[in-house]
């Protein structure tokens, strides 16, 4: 018996082999999770589709975040297959590339900012109130932030806001889902090297020094993060919600780098 044993979640955000997403349904399916996906466009429809198979799952439905109608559309479709969900995996962030290049106070714009908040944090609730009526009474909900919602980096920008935006997003969730039986959580992962994360201007740098300075000294992997991501939406942290397990290595606790630098 896995971990998951019995749940059906819903998972989005998977863009390639090497998303977060992909690392968190492959520990789903490992702890014997029932698995449905989204893609966000087309182009990403069949390699998306591909995966799922992969994880015994042949429920694929399309989704931009962006639009309501498309949320909708999900959990109708979704309605015709599962008569719950008890997990649904928010793993999706994005702000336009000028945004994440330069000075924030010189490349911030009106445009920028409402898009990163749009998609990276409301759209986490608007799943939730897409899903409302599917979720059962021990369900979770959990979304995917970064150290830039809590500490300036370069060139992180935006982004640090939208994630700001939403690790408020996951505590006032809790509170609002908590009575139906919900729980609501956060993820902050360290960095790891995927589509979006190519995006950042610094990323290299980030990853160099997060592997220097992180207390376990090196950086964490999309496995590590999709334990947790298991263990957090299962029934063994039932207890939990409203919180941001930070999985990185424990770089968000350090000042300074180690003895030895
Ligand atoms: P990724 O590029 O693999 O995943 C990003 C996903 O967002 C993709 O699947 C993409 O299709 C989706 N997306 C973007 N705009 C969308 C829209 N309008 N509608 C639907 N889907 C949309 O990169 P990732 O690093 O796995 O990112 C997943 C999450 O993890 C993001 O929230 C990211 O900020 C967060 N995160 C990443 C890192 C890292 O270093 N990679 C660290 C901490 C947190």
């Amino acid at each position: 018996m896995g971990l998951l044993s019995g749940k059906k979640a819903l998972i989005v955000g998977v863009a390639s082999k090497h998303s977060i997403a992909a690392g968190i349904a492959e520990a789903f399916h490992q702890q014997g999770a029932e698995l449905a996906f989204t893609y966000q466009n087309e182009k990403l429809k069949s390699r998306v589709e591909g995966f799922a198979e992969g994880w015994g799952s042949s429920l694929t439905f399309p989704c931009d975040v962006g639009n309501d109608e498309e949320i909708e559309n999900v959990f109708k479709a979704l309605g015709e297959h599962w008569d719950k969900i008890d997990i649904i995996v928010h793993s999706v962030g994005f702000a336009p590339a000028h945004e994440l290049d330069g000075n924030y106070v010189d490349v911030t714009t009106r445009d920028g900012f409402r898009i990163a908040h749009d998609i990276s944090s409301y759209s986490f609730v608007a799943l939730a109130k897409g899903a409302r009526n599917m979720l059962s009474d021990n369900s979770s909900m959990l979304t995917l932030s970064y150290l830039g919602a809590e500490r300036v980096l370069p060139n992180y920008n935006v982004m640090g806001l939208a994630k700001a935006s939403l690790e408020a997003n996951v505590r006032f969730m809790a509170s609002s889902l908590g009575p139906d039986g919900v729980r609501v959580n956060g993820i902050s992962a360290g960095p790891i090297k995927t589509l979006a994360a190519s995006g950042i201007k610094s990323f290299r740098r980030m990853l160099a020094e997060n592997a220097k300075r992180a207390p376990l000294q090196r950086n964490v992997t999309q496995e590590e993060v999709g334990n947790a991501a298991a263990f957090m939406c299962s029934d063994l942290a039932s207890g939990i919600t409203g919180e941001i397990l930070h999985v990185d290595g424990g770089f968000n606790v350090t000042a300074m780098g180690t003895l030895e630098d």
